[in-house]
């Protein structure tokens, strides 16, 4: 099948070429991301791969059904970018990656909290300017800490475990449905308003949903803990970065680290460092010391770059096949509202 995948980076080619020797289906590899103008670019092709950022709206889905589309691959996990019921509605399947290493994504959260809970960025740039200084650099140990875990599912899971039993944290979680396994070593499902009250480290690990957008917003920022820490590697919309900036300012949020951040689509995944940026509200969130942001690289592994290239060219071919589609994506998936 041809099949055209849109937003192309190294990476992406390397991985895929490698993974399509066992398929041998035509990549069109393109540069630009999938939006209404580059539509026209996947006429002719089966299949199209898209990323995060990729717009896979009802205009879209309408003129890729128009060139002979009849799969939109997702090469991630999260699916808010894609209308799901003009999909259906066109006779569009979507398939997704669900679990190609939620390693890769559990231990990026780790890694940030520790880094912005311990100041590393900023020791580390003051090393390389030979000021070893240590004022302000005062961090807080994790272990006894409560951590608070939204969305224990495949990456929220393993981090909850690996803070409760690797660190000590005394771990709070919330979710749809709770894991046996997850309260079999401690760790205490609650609802969601509670852990936002009591957490001192919230963790962000659900889907974006219409439900879930902006569950951290003015009032739970206003019922936290003083010196909140938050860490999202999860979708930038789960937060309203207004908020964020507010409770930064009153010094009523301690540390935010984050690898996804709201209007990342303008942003993230190209080298803009010789434009300028107009996204005001980032440039804000840049200055404070105690932010850290990373653009969207918490799946970025060898590990799960060659997991993500082998399911999606595997359910290209089941769908070829006419196959049943494992991995497919349909509105049944979306969490009801709670
Ligand atoms: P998953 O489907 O295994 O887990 C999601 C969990 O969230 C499930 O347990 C689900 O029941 C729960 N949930 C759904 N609605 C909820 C709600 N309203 N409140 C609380 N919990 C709710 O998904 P996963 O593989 O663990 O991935 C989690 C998220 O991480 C994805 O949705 C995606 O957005 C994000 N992600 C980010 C990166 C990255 O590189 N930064 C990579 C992969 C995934």
């Amino acid at each position: 099948m041809r099949i055209a995948v849109f937003g192309t980076k190294g990476y992406d080619r390397r991985f895929f070429t490698a993974a399509n020797e066992a398929h041998g289906h035509d990549l069109l590899f393109l540069e630009p991301r999938l939006d209404a103008l580059t539509s026209q670019l996947a006429r002719g092709c089966g299949a199209v791969c898209v990323f995060v950022n990729d717009v896979v709206d009802g205009a879209v889905l309408a003129t890729l059904a128009q060139g002979g589309t009849r799969l939109v691959a997702l090469r991630c996990a999260g699916f808010n970018n894609v209308d799901l019921a003009a999909a259906e509605r066109l006779g569009i399947s979507v398939v997704r990656v669900p679990a190609y290493s939620p390693h890769a994504v559990a231990e990026f959260t780790v890694a940030l909290l520790l880094a912005v809970d311990r100041h590393i960025p900023r020791a580390w740039a003051r090393v390389r300017d030979n000021n070893f200084a240590l004022d302000g650099l005062i961090g807080r140990n994790l272990h006894g800490r409560t951590v608070g875990v939204v969305g224990t599912g495949k990456i929220g899971a393993l981090v909850a475990r690996s803070l409760k039993l690797g660190f000590g944290c005394d771990v709070l979680a919330s979710d749809i449905a709770a894991d046996p396994e997850l309260e079999a070593i401690g760790i205490r499902y609650v609802e969601r308003t509670t852990l936002l009250r009591e957490a001192e480290i919230v963790t962000l690990h659900c889907p974006l949903t219409p439900e879930t957008r902006h569950l951290i917003d003015a009032d739970a920022i206003a019922h936290a803990r003083d010196g909140l820490v938050i860490v999202n590697t999860s979708r930038g919309a789960l937060i309203d970065t207004s908020a964020l900036i507010d409770g930064l300012k009153t010094r009523k949020i301690g540390a935010v680290a984050l690898d996804v951040y709201e209007q990342e689509a303008d942003l993230f995944f190209e080298d803009l460092s010789s434009e300028i940026v107009s996204d005001d509200v980032f440039q804000r969130l840049l200055t404070f010391p105690n932010v850290l942001i990373t653009g969207h690289q918490a799946f970025l592994t060898e590990e799960a770059l060659q997991a993500i290239a082998e399911t999606t060219l595997a359910s290209i071919a089941d769908a070829e096949a006419g196959r049943p589609l494992a991995n497919r994506v349909d509105s049944a998936l979306i969490a009801p509202s709670r």
